[in-house]
């Protein structure tokens, strides 16, 4: 039986995955029962898996030709997000990180079903803990993923970017990351700010330096204080200490180093201004999408073959983050992409309750088990 055929007839039973998937929904790094589940369907259709990957809830199912060929893995994310709800903290798959594993076991299931690979060897990759950004980084430094040579991800789209029925080659992530600065002036009474140097006003130079930071505008990006804290409840006091925090985004890796330099200065300068002085903290984020050229014409190639001319969709730019792309960075020669899903998912991705057209999550699976197919055989 071919792939697309086998995801036709078994078209119920990835929908009840689906929905299995979607009634445990867990927080990062508590994968725990999403993963056994994983693992067991994996096992069920002959994979070698490792549980527990880099002391972790990751799970690698292996399929190995025992030929010579490329290494290459298909990759979901397993975590979903937290929200307050009466009081209460719930889990709940607000991201659809349901769907993106429903997707990688279907086309691995497809794949063992319809005579495994002819060459090489096939990952299937379960990710914990992508809301936080740690997970790709543990799975990376297990050395579990050493040697792998092409790597596929899958998220669903917002109905406003995708609608249903298209799909799309790649999703170019910004890179993302925190700019924190601690500022210090010389505290002082209100009636006497000449002995001192005020870290509010310190903070606000900070703002407007921050403001007139420039890289180059062909590169999509942004940074903004998201963040001050500063002075106590006495206000004739002049405050001595103030801490800033600024949200950064740039769409190439080589422009968040600089956006990086530039901010960092800005905040010393503003600081300095009023007489005060900044020691700045940088925390990552993401990186920034590094697609591979080959990669994109494999997804392009698949998705026309499993729906027609008519789902390809164009790549996109986003400037929201995915710690998918951890892995180009940390794996020297690793071709990779993000496929998008059109699904008509409203009202939007990490809004609790958010609704999708769950036959998406087929068409995904048949694109996925394509592009394994054209690299292995
Ligand atoms: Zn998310
Ligand atoms: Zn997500």
């Amino acid at each position: 039986m071919d792939l697309l055929t086998y995801l036709d007839e078994n078209r119920a039973s990835v929908l009840q995955t689906l929905a299995d998937l979607h009634d445990m929904p867990e927080a990062s790094e508590k994968e725990f029962k999403t993963s056994a589940c994983l693992a067991r369907r994996l096992e069920e259709c002959g994979y070698d898996v490792r549980s527990g990957v880099g002391g972790t809830t990751g799970v690698i199912g292996i399929l190995d030709s025992g030929q010579p060929g490329p290494c290459v893995g298909i990759r979901a994310d397993m975590d979903a997000l937290l929200y307050e709800v009466d009081g209460e903290i719930v889990a709940s798959h607000a991201c659809g990180h349901d769907a993106n594993c429903t997707e990688v076991l279907s086309a691995a299931q497809a794949i063992a079903a319809c005579g495994g690979v002819k060459k090489g060897r096939l990952l299937v990759i379960f990710q914990p803990a992508e809301e936080v950004a740690s997970g790709a980084l543990a799975l990376l430094k297990s050395g579990e993923l050493n040697g792998l040579e092409y790597l596929v991800g899958t998220h669903l789209r917002p109905k406003q970017e995708l609608p249903m029925g298209k799909i799309l080659p790649s999703l170019r992530h910004a890179a993302s990351g925190f700019m924190f600065g601690d500022i210090t002036g010389t505290g002082a009474h209100g009636a006497r700010p000449h002995l001192g140097a005020n870290a509010a006003e310190a903070a606000a130079a900070a703002v407007f330096a921050i403001n007139s930071v420039h890289v180059d505008p062909l590169v999509p990006h942004s940074a903004k204080v998201t963040m001050i804290r500063c002075g106590g409840n006495s206000l004739n006091v002049i405050p001595e200490k103030a801490e800033i925090g600024v949200d950064m985004r740039a769409q190439t890796n080589a422009i968040m180093d600089d956006l990086k330099t530039r901010v960092e200065a800005a905040i010393k300068a503003g600081a300095a201004m009023c007489g005060a002085s900044a020691v700045c903290r940088w925390k990552t984020g993401c990186p920034a999408a590094q697609d591979s050229e080959e990669m994109v014409e494999i997804a392009q190639r698949a998705i026309v073959e499993a729906l027609g001319e008519e789902a390809l969709a164009p790549c996109a730019t986003t400037s929201g983050g995915e710690d998918f792309h951890y892995y180009a960075q940390g794996i020297p020669g690793l071709k990779t992409t993000v496929i998008g899903i059109g699904a008509d998912l409203t009202p939007g991705l990490h809004v609790r309750g958010m609704t999708f057209n769950t036959e998406a999550v087929i068409s995904a699976a048949k694109v996925l088990a394509l592009m394994v197919k054209s690299l292995l055989g």
